[in-house]
């Protein structure tokens, strides 16, 4: 058992309003400066829709992550030859108009414009040329809100059934907040010719090294979330840094932070490196529970011990114990991984979406009838949209998290009102009054101390555990995925 230690973001997107305060907070600190202009490291994207960059999920047309060749994991778009070819051009890099023309509003104008006859504009302004622009056609969250639209929502790869858009009664929205996974097995890092991506290996961020980064933009195109970007003042990739400054003091990451929804919980997961390389050689709809068995029980004194032999601290341990992500990705399996059949192994784990609680339009009288909550079947949002989106294709896992959110409405419901709370129902869907009671309080009054659980760091005192963690564990001691 080689035990290794992770800080995780799990979101539960039934809480999320679509606000982007988290972007907003993000950009703030990050990346307003020239260059980073069209960079988000944390968006939210409106599902169905094509997201941002446009269509990222489609590998098809990006061949990003990795793909399982005959038992052989590889960069579905980098080999040998295509990588050596594709030193000076790579055809699947998306490219600004997969982005947009960063703009800014000449405000100034308003009132500092010579007098005149006409009312003065505010024009748009490109942030690369300083030249205005005729028309703004693209933008970061282009499709927000739009997910009744044929032309945006229509393309999203997720989508088995298009013509769902174009029926009101069945259509559906929910947001989705992205930001890195910092990936097990990043694709990034392991695409990185100058070796200038690394994953720490005290709480496993990700990170692009400025001073070795020589702009090669491997890891754009292989990052099957396109979460690298390119600044183009520096020549060099940047990324989410999971606010690494802020956990290593304790604090959540400042998306976390200022999520109105209260839809984050941070916290640390321990997991057998050994045993990555194999779970992701498991077919696609074996994905999750591959990645979810990796996890290990940190209450456990024979993991405990390997940790402790792996340097992991105490007071990390103790954190592991009362990790919220470790009672949501593991204990109860409510938390999935977004496209784990990408295999980069990512980090950042989805409770899915059960809303609206209306089932679709026309269930009114069934509602009346049978009380508020609808059965799984009925639920507005396909299960195989949900499957595809974060169960690898595999509707399961998928249904055995939404039973659980739905046990816990109805039991709490009945609860609140006085009626009669049937246990038998929380043991149908797996639960028990205990963790029914652990769960509604996470999802509801639970505190900043509760929801983020991280421990500080101080680097300088850890040497060598805390030492770059390399490019990754096991899996990644082959360079370059096969460069
Ligand atoms: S491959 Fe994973 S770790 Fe690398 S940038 Fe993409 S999401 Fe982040
Ligand atoms: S701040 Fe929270 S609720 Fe608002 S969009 Fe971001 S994740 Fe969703």
């Amino acid at each position: 058992m080689n035990v290794r230690s992770q800080l995780v973001m799990v979101f539960n997107l039934d809480k999320c309003i679509g606000c982007h305060t988290c972007s907003i907070a993000c950009k703030n600190i990050w990346t307003d400066r020239q260059g980073a202009e069209y960079m988000w490291w944390n968006n939210v994207e409106t599902k169905p829709g094509i997201g941002y960059p446009k269509n990222w999920e489609d590998q098809e047309h990006y061949k990003g992550g990795w793909i399982n060749d005959g038992g052989e994991l590889r960069l579905k778009g980098l080999g040998k030859g295509p990588t050596l070819l594709n030193m000076f051009f790579q055809p699947n890099m998306p490219a600004i108009t997969d982005y947009y023309e960063p703009f800014d509003v000449d405000y100034a104008n308003l009132h500092g414009a010579p007098k005149g006859d006409d009312q003065p504009t505010a024009d748009i302004v490109s942030q690369i040329s300083g030249q205005k622009m005729e028309e703004v056609t693209s933008g970061p969250n282009w499709d927000d809100d739009l997910s009744g639209s044929g032309q945006h929502a229509a393309n999203d790869p997720n989508l088995a059934d298009a013509s769902i858009i174009e029926d009101y009664g069945r259509i559906f929205m929910q947001y989705l907040p992205r930001l890195c996974n910092h990936c097990l097995n990043p694709a990034c890092a392991a695409s990185c010719p100058s070796r200038a991506i690394y994953k720490r290996g005290e709480d496993g961020v990700v990170l692009v090294d400025q001073n070795i980064c020589k702009g090669w933009r491997f890891c754009t195109s292989a990052c099957p979330y396109k979460k690298v970007y390119y600044n183009w003042t520096t020549g060099k990739a940047e990324k989410c840094i999971f606010c690494f400054p802020r956990t290593e003091t304790g604090q959540c990451n400042a998306c976390s932070h200022s999520c109105v929804g209260r839809i984050r919980y941070l916290g640390v997961l321990l997991y057998d490196a050994d045993g990555v390389e194999q779970a992701l050689k498991q077919p696609d709809d074996k994905l999750v529970e591959a990645q979810r068995a990796l996890i290990l029980d940190p209450h456990d004194p024979a993991v405990q011990q390997a940790a402790r032999k792996n340097n992991i601290p105490d007071h990390w341990l103790d954190a592991a114990c009362n990790s919220p992500a470790y009672t949501l990705v593991k204990e109860q399996g409510m938390a999935l991984p977004l496209h784990a059949e990408f295999r980069t192994m990512p980090m950042a784990y989805y409770i899915p979406s059960l809303s609206p609680v209306i089932a679709k339009h026309g269930d009114l009288h069934e509602v009346a009838k049978h009380g508020l909550i609808p059965a799984l079947e009925q639920l507005r949002v396909p299960l195989d949209y949900l499957a595809s989106l974060l169960g690898g294709g595999n509707q399961q896992v998928v249904t055995q998290s939404l039973a659980k959110l739905i046990a816990l409405r109805v039991w709490m419901r009945a609860k609140n009102l006085g009626e009669t709370a049937d246990p038998a129902l929380l043991a149908e869907a797996g639960l028990d009054e205990t963790s029914a009671t652990k769960l509604y309080r996470l999802f509801t009054v639970a505190n900043y101390r509760e929801r983020s659980i991280i421990p500080g760091q101080q680097r300088e005192m850890k040497e060598p555990y805390l030492r770059k963690g390399g490019r990754g564990f096991g899996i990644l001691k082959t360079p370059r995925g096969g460069l």
